[in-house]
């Protein structure tokens, strides 16, 4: 019998443990940890809540926590309650599937006033992140302002430009939905240092952007170039250009604005003890298509700045870590120790990339130790009594199961659950 161990439960730790319990079946235990006493990362904590169609790949991750081999093993943090070699003595393989979790600094003068907020920290905030849940995001100003040009900045938008009735049959947690019903927000700026071309924005998340009720998408034709230049850009890209080009034609008859401020590169943030204003420069296209300042400057007002610019993966301790990522080459990091997903390549790209990700390192894996031939390692069981002589109690699926129940049970009428955001309350649900 082979023994596995998956760290971290998204959708890079579903798929890879999907694809070794294909490989093994019945001749290996492939068990799902979580620092969380709930799976899932970021299905549950990122994708934004009024994208439940996106979420609902966790229906299939189910289905893997439930098959015979693979067992989830939440509330357990990897560094801290157990490290990454006494895993390696545990078990045959590790891999880790730690996500990306904190937000890339601009490091521009002003980023540390209050008012200016990451991405993972206000995505966090509404998505019932515990280490969120107190973010308290100034929304009694007019303006607020977003930072880069790719589809988390996109959702961050939205969320501040939807209304109430926008979030029914979502999962946003009801401390965000209260604050954002107050909220005073009219007008969002959403800056990129490049244009339009540049833009990482994808067709479908765009094309929301034109049917919402209270708020309008705003462009100036005259940060495009002539709409023949469109023509060899790439299919996708093209497509959310054109729908880019269209948001000209909508008519500004809606309360809120989001204002899309093209070829502006934050230089600082200012304002008297928070944040009231970015300072940024106009920039030009250089010749490698990187954004070059030309010195002209402007003030765009903003309270609230949330940077949505990138995010890196937590460093664990004794793994080689270098540029926001685990040091590895194809997915292996040494001898038996792996890394996949956003741990392993950065954070680009779907959900479902991931899922060749997971099974490549599987491969690997099953190449280095083929399924049949035998392991002594202790496994789970041999985790579990680590943890207990810890005084760590771990979670398992059952238990999410009925977190989850609560949850559903709790939900506002049309809502598929109310999250609870406290690890506390996590535990009480479960009787601890
Ligand atoms: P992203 O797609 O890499 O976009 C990051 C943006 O930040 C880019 O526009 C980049 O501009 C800009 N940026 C980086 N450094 C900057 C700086 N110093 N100053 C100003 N702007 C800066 O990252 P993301 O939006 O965090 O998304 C991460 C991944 O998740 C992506 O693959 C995304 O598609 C995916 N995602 C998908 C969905 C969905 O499918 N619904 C939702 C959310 C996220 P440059 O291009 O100039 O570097």
């Amino acid at each position: 019998m082979r023994h596995f161990a998956i760290v971290g439960s998204g959708p890079a730790g579903f798929y890879t443990a999907e694809a070794l319990e294909k490989a093994y079946g019945e001749k290996a235990r492939v068990d799902i940890l979580d620092r969380y006493p709930v799976p899932y990362g970021l299905i549950r904590f990122g994708v934004a809540p009024d994208h439940q169609s996106l979420k609902a790949v966790s229906k299939r991750y189910d289905k893997v926590a439930e098959s015979a081999g693979v067992d989830f093993i939440g509330n357990v943090t990897i560094g801290r309650d157990v490290s990454v070699a006494e895993l390696l003595e545990l078990y045959d393989a590790v891999i880790l599937a730690t996500g990306a979790p904190h937000d890339r600094k601009l490091g521009i003068p002003g980023e540390e006033l209050a008012g200016v907020v990451g991405s993972a920290e206000f995505v966090g905030w509404y998505n019932g992140h515990p280490d969120f849940a107190d973010l308290d995001p100034p929304l009694g100003s007019t303006h607020a302002a977003v930072v880069g040009n790719g589809n988390v900045a996109l959702d961050c938008a939205r969320i501040l430009a939807k209304n109430h009735h926008e979030f029914e049959g979502s999962d946003i947690v009801g401390h965000a939905l209260e604050a954002l019903d107050q909220s005073a927000i009219r007008t969002i700026t959403i800056l990129g240092r490049r244009g339009p071309h540049q833009i990482a924005m994808t067709p479908k998340e765009l094309g929301e952007l034109g049917h919402l009720e209270a708020a309008v998408p705003v462009v100036d034709l005259a940060d495009f170039p002539p709409v023949e230049a469109d023509e060899p850009l790439e299919p996708g890209l093209r497509k959310s250009v054109t729908l880019l080009r269209g948001f000209a034609d909508l008519p500004p008859d809606k309360p809120k604005r989001m204002v899309f401020d093209f070829f502006a590169k934050p230089l600082r943030i200012e304002g008297d003890g928070k944040a009231e204003r970015i300072v940024v420069e106009k920039t030009e296209l250089d010749e490698k298509g990187s954004a070059r300042g030309t010195g002209e400057t402007y003030e765009v007002p903003a309270s609230l700045v949330i940077t949505a610019i990138g995010y890196s993966t937590s460093p664990i301790p004794d793994v080689p870590f270098e540029g926001g990522k685990f040091v590895n080459e194809g997915g292996r990091i040494a001898d038996r120790l792996y890394a996949v997903g956003w741990a392993r390549r950065g954070p680009t790209g779907t959900i479902g990339t991931n899922r060749p990700d997971g099974y490549e390192v599987a491969d690997q894996v099953a190449a280095a130790m083929p399924s049949g031939t035998a392991g002594d390692r202790a496994g789970a069981e041999g985790l579990k009594r680590l943890l207990q002589s810890r005084g760590v109690m771990p979670t398992d699926y059952d238990d999410w199961r009925k977190i989850e129940e609560t949850e559903t049970a709790r939900a506002r009428p049309g809502s598929p659950r109310e999250k609870f955001v406290r690890p506390e309350e996590w535990l009480q649900a479960i009787g601890r």
